[in-house]
């Protein structure tokens, strides 16, 4: 996008509620209001030289699609614009930014440094995939930064960090963990997937690379798969190089449906914070419920550490059921207006009974160990009106046995 519209003595940075709606730079030079889809998957030089200059600039947006495309531009200015980096590349699924990001940076004989809990993907590239191409792992315990320092070795190149995490809602001290890795000269990852960059802005506290699973808030209609990778340019062109390789790409049609979630993302973070803090309160003091876990409520270990680096609190509100794993199935089935789906940050509100979900690829110990209880609900709170998730809720507690 071009700022010719508007001189540049006249920009200061926009507020994000602009910010999703028009980018950094303001009006667009195009007199469409909203954004064409470039649907092609190449576009013609006019000249060879023009070609050559085109087959070697990085992030080019006019040459084949996997290297770039000028919708995927648009919404990659809006993005770093709302994370505040310089740049920012967008992927065809959140998994794809993740796996990107890391491929492109660590080598065989390189150390990694990564939470023992993160998104079950994520958990096993770390486990599972790296040690195969000789990159070696550790794991440590999100809220504590002694454990973290402690397992920095002199080939540690990375550390990665999600927060809050599923499933019990964990936090990361962001800015300690950039305060720790910059002693070492580590360079440092964060998946901000469960807050959204209107709640939580890691670069801002220091974290060099933030990850999105843009299918969650920033597509925010549970239609679309996207990611994206938020960092400063030098960076963002080096994974770039990797993902042309990989080829998670995002479908131009897929990136303008992105674009049309991000011009809503401030008023349904908005809605959703508000909602989920109610929701989370109003449920800590139902007798049915044996616990809920929110760094929104002040009974969250880390309360402060959340309220010291997050400005809303997010859309999932983890809990558990009085009475076990049946009576936690019966109170997912029992939900009418919560939908029994996995996922998060929509405008619908999505119920998981996370035990049910794993019964078939976890054992109850594995659960156990990754903090899944049998009796915890996972519940992602929509922009539904407050009174009819309350009774939707009240309702299916009710049903359950005393
Ligand atoms: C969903 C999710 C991912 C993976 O994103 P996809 O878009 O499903 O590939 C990664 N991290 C977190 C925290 C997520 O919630």
């Amino acid at each position: 996008m071009s700022s010719a519209h508007r001189p540049e003595s006249e920009h200061t940075a926009w507020h994000e509620q602009t910010t999703v709606l028009h980018g950094d730079s303001g009006l667009s030079p195009d007199p469409d209001v909203v954004a064409p889809i470039h649907y092609s998957a190449t576009f013609r030089a006019d000249t060879p030289e023009q070609f050559a200059e085109m087959a070697t600039t990085p992030r080019a947006t006019g040459f084949y699609t996997r290297y770039g495309n000028p919708v995927h531009q648009r919404v990659e200015a809006i993005l770093a614009e709302l994370e505040g980096t310089e740049s920012a590349l967008l992927t065809g699924s959140g998994m794809g930014a993740i796996s990107t990001t890391i491929l492109a940076l660590v080598s065989a004989g390189d150390h990694v440094i990564a939470q023992d809990r993160h998104y079950m993907s994520t958990s096993k590239l770390f486990a599972e995939i790296l040690p195969r191409y000789g990159v070696e792992v550790s794991f440590f315990d999100q809220t504590d930064l002694k454990a973290l320092e402690a397992a920095i070795r002199p080939n540690t190149r990375l550390i990665m960090v999600e927060t809050p995490v599923n499933p019990t809602l964990a936090i990361t001290d962001l800015s300690g963990v950039a305060q720790i890795a910059g002693k070492h000269d580590i360079l440092t990852i964060a998946d901000n997937t469960f807050a959204s960059p209107l709640n939580q802005q890691p670069h801002a506290l220091g974290i060099d690379i933030v990850l999105h699973s843009a299918t969650k808030y920033l597509g925010g209609h549970s239609d679309i798969m996207a990611g994206a990778i938020c960092a400063n340019k030098a960076l963002c062109e080096k994974i770039w190089a990797m993902h042309v390789t990989l080829g998670a790409v995002l479908s131009p049609m897929d990136a303008w449906l992105l674009l049309r979630g991000l011009r809503t993302l401030s008023l349904r973070v908005e809605r959703i914070n508000h909602n989920a803090l109610a929701l989370a309160a109003w449920l800590e003091q139902h007798p049915g419920v044996e616990a809920v876990f929110y760094p929104g409520l002040p009974s969250h270990p880390q309360h402060a550490l959340a309220a010291r680096q997050m400005r809303g609190f997010g859309a999932v509100v983890a809990f558990s059921i009085r009475g076990g794993y049946e009576a936690t199935r019966s109170f997912v089935s029992g939900l009418k207006l919560a939908t029994h789906a996995v996922s998060l940050g929509g405008v619908e509100t999505l119920a998981v009974h996370t035990a049910a979900m794993w019964a078939g690829s976890m054992t109850e110990p594995q659960m156990r160990a990754a903090g899944i209880e049998l009796n915890f609900v996972r519940m992602s709170v929509g922009v539904e009106h407050i009174e009819d998730l309350k009774a939707d809720l009240a309702h299916a507690l009710a049903a359950l046995p005393a």
